[in-house]
């Protein structure tokens, strides 16, 4: 695995980094979030953006836009987008747009 995986403007976080997104994930996810209750891995983030790519425990994937404001959101928000798997993930990440 090498940072070049993904293609621009994602790149590959693990690590502290990688934990840093994941911590943030885990405080801004409140009750009654979809992602609420599943433990999330980073695995790559937007170089342009807040946007982060976790690994989800139940085996999906979920690009999460962090607001980064280290407390806990209200549902919907931090606003998120779930993906099966990893073919999903791959062309949500191509078709990402700010
Ligand atoms: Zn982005």
């Amino acid at each position: 695995m090498t940072s070049s995986d993904f293609r621009e403007p994602w790149l590959r976080v693990d690590g502290e980094p990688a934990r840093a997104f994941e911590d943030e994930a885990a405080t801004e996810i409140a009750s009654g979030h979809e992602l609420h209750g599943l433990t999330l891995a980073a695995i790559a983030k937007c170089e342009g953006c807040d946007s982060v790519v976790y690994r989800a425990s139940d085996g999906t994937f979920a690009i999460v836009h962090l607001s980064w404001t280290r407390k806990s959101e209200t549902p919907p928000w931090p606003r998120t987008t779930r993906l099966g798997g990893f073919v999903a993930v791959e062309t949500a990440m191509d078709q990402h747009e700010h």
